[in-house]
C-alpha cells in the first residue's frame, strides 16, 4: 500500500472535535485484571431475546462453560467468565437501569482459571451457514458498544447484496483507547476475524478505517497485510462521530445511508475492530465470549489504563483495583459522548462495556451549568451529522410533542451522538430530550 493511501484524509459532513484525552492511556499495553470474589452475569446484555440459565443454585462451572442459552435468532448465549459456583440467579442492577435477571458466581480463589472448555473448529472448511452459526454458539455482540447479536449482521436481508465489509478501527470516542491498543497488540487476531467474516458474507474487499491520531495502529495493520490483499487499511479524518456505521461509510466509500435504512442497503456490512479481533481469537478454539479490553481512565482516575476485564465484574471492584482521587464524582460506562452515567457501583462490565471514564467535580461543573432558552445559534445544525434540526427537535420536546418530532422532523434518525449538547451555548440537554421522546413514543407503539 502507498503512503498517499496511508494519508488519504476521508471524513464526513458535520460533527465536532471534542479534546481527546486519549493521551492518559494510548502508551499502556494491556494489563489482565485480576477476578472478582463475585461475578454478575446479566442474562440480557444485548439487543433482543435475554438468554436463558442453564446452570442452577450452587452448581460447580468451568470457565468458558456455556451458562445460558440463546433464547432464539435475536438473542446469544452466555459462558462462564471464572471457575466457581452458582451463587444465585436473581434480579441485579445494571447499567442499563432496570434490575436485570442475572447469574450470579463465587469464584474460586484457588483455582488457576485456566479455559477448559472449548470445542475447536477447522474455520477453512466451514461454511458461511457454520460460521454464522460458531458466532452465535460464541456470544458475541457488537463489542463496539451496540451489543447488537453479531450473527445477525453477517445475514443481511436477502434483497441487498453486500459488497464490503467495512472495519471500524476510528475509536472516535474521547478518552477510550482499548480498540487502539488492540489493533497494535491482537493484529493477527484482527486480520483472522476479517478474513472470516468476508467468507460469512461472502464479499471480496474489507476496508478498515482508521481515524489519523492512531497511525501506529493504521501502519502496523498495513504491514501485516500482504501485496494484493483484499483487505486495505485507510487514515480517517480524526473527528467525532467519524465511528458510527453510517459516517464511517461515507468516509470510506462514499455511500450515503438514506434515512430509516441500514448500511446493507448501500452494499455494506459494518463491524467493529473488537469484534473481529475476538472472532478471529474465539472461533477457531470454538470458546465464548468471556472477558473483554476496558480502557478505565479519567482525571478521577490514579492508575488509568487498559485492562482485559472478566465479563461481570462490579465496576466498584474494577474502581478499586485502578483506584480513585478524593475529588472523583461521576463514573461514566462508555466513553463522555454516547455512555451513561451510573448510579451505584454494583453494575457489572458487560460485553459493550468499552470503557470507564471517572470525573473529578471540575469536569463536570462546566456541563451542570443553567439551562437557559435557544438562543437560535444553530451551532447543533451545523453539528448534526444526521443533517437534523435539533434546535426545533429540542423547541417540539419542551412541548412534549414526541410524535410530531418522528414524523415531521426524522427523530428515529438521531442516532444520540450527543454532538448538538456539545455545542449547544445555552447548556439545553438535547440528546437527553431525544432519548426520552424515543423512548415515549416506543412505549405508546407497544
Ligand atoms: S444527538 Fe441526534 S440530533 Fe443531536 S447531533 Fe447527534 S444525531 Fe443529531
Ligand atoms: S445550539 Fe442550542 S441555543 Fe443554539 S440553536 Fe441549537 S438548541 Fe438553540
Amino acid at each position: 500500500m502507498g503512503i498517499l493511501n496511508l494519508l488519504r484524509r476521508n471524513t464526513f459532513e458535520h460533527g465536532v472535535h471534542p479534546q481527546e484525552h486519549k493521551e492518559l492511556t494510548c502508551r499502556l499495553p494491556i494489563r489482565r485484571l485480576p477476578f472478582a470474589p463475585t461475578l454478575i452475569v446479566p442474562l440480557s446484555q444485548h439487543a433482543g431475546a435475554p438468554a436463558v440459565a442453564l446452570v442452577t443454585p450452587g452448581q460447580e462451572i468451568v470457565r468458558g462453560e456455556p451458562i445460558a442459552r440463546a433464547d432464539g435468532f435475536l438473542s446469544v448465549p452466555m459462558h462462564a467468565p471464572a471457575t466457581g459456583v452458582v451463587d444465585s440467579i436473581r434480579l441485579m442492577p445494571t447499567a442499563r437501569g432496570p434490575k436485570t435477571e442475572s447469574i450470579v458466581i463465587q469464584v474460586y480463589g484457588g483455582s488457576s482459571q485456566e479455559v477448559l472448555y472449548d470445542a475447536p473448529h477447522d474455520v477453512d472448511s466451514m461454511t458461511p451457514e457454520q460460521i454464522i452459526q460458531a458466532v452465535q454458539d460464541s456470544g458475541m455482540v457488537g463489542l463496539g458498544g451496540a451489543a447488537f447479536p453479531t450473527h445477525v449482521k453477517m445475514k443481511p436481508p436477502p434483497e441487498h447484496k453486500v459488497d464490503t465489509l467495512v472495519v471500524n478501527g476510528c475509536e472516535c470516542e474521547p478518552y477510550l483507547t482499548c480498540d487502539h491498543r488492540l489493533m497494535l497488540e491482537q493484529t493477527d487476531d484482527l486480520l483472522s476475524g476479517i478474513h472470516i467474516v468476508m467468507r460469512a458474507l461472502g464479499v471480496e474487499r474489507a476496508m478498515i478505517g482508521v481515524e489519523d491520531n492512531k497511525m501506529d495502529a493504521v501502519e502496523a495493520i498495513a504491514g501485516r497485510l500482504a501485496e494484493n490483499s483484499p483487505v486495505s487499511v485507510h487514515a480517517v479524518k480524526t473527528k467525532y462521530p467519524q465511528g458510527a456505521e453510517k459516517m464511517l461509510i461515507e468516509s470510506l466509500l462514499g455511500r450515503r445511508v438514506t434515512s430509516g435504512s441500514f448500511p446493507s442497503s448501500v452494499g455494506v456490512s459494518v463491524f467493529n475492530v473488537s469484534t473481529l479481533a475476538q472472532i478471529g481469537a474465539l472461533l477457531p478454539r470454538g470458546r465464548g465470549v468471556i472477558e473483554r479490553v476496558v480502557t478505565v481512565t479519567g482525571p478521577g482516575v490514579r492508575n488509568p489504563g487498559n485492562y482485559l476485564v472478566p465479563v461481570g465484574t462490579p465496576v466498584r471492584f474494577l474502581l478499586e483495583f485502578a483506584g480513585s482521587t478524593p475529588k472523583a464524582n461521576e463514573l461514566i460506562l462508555g466513553g463522555p459522548m454516547m455512555g451513561m452515567s451510573v448510579a451505584s457501583l454494583d453494575v457489572p462490565v458487560t460485553k459493550a462495556v468499552s470503557g470507564m471514564v471517572v470525573l473529578e467535580a471540575s469536569d463536570t461543573e462546566l456541563r451542570d451549568r443553567h439551562v437557559q432558552p435557544c438562543i437560535r445559534c444553530a451551532y447543533c445544525v451545523e453539528a448534526c451529522p444526521m443533517h437534523l434540526n435539533p434546535s426545533t427537535l429540542g423547541l417540539l420536546a419542551a412541548k412534549g410533542e414526541y410524535e410530531t418530532m418522528a414524523r415531521e422532523f426524522h427523530l428515529n434518525d438521531c442516532f444520540e451522538c450527543g454532538c448538538c449538547s456539545y455545542v449547544c451555548p445555552a447548556n439545553i440537554p438535547l440528546v437527553q430530550y431525544f432519548r426520552i421522546a424515543k423512548a415515549i413514543n416506543r412505549e405508546k407503539a407497544a
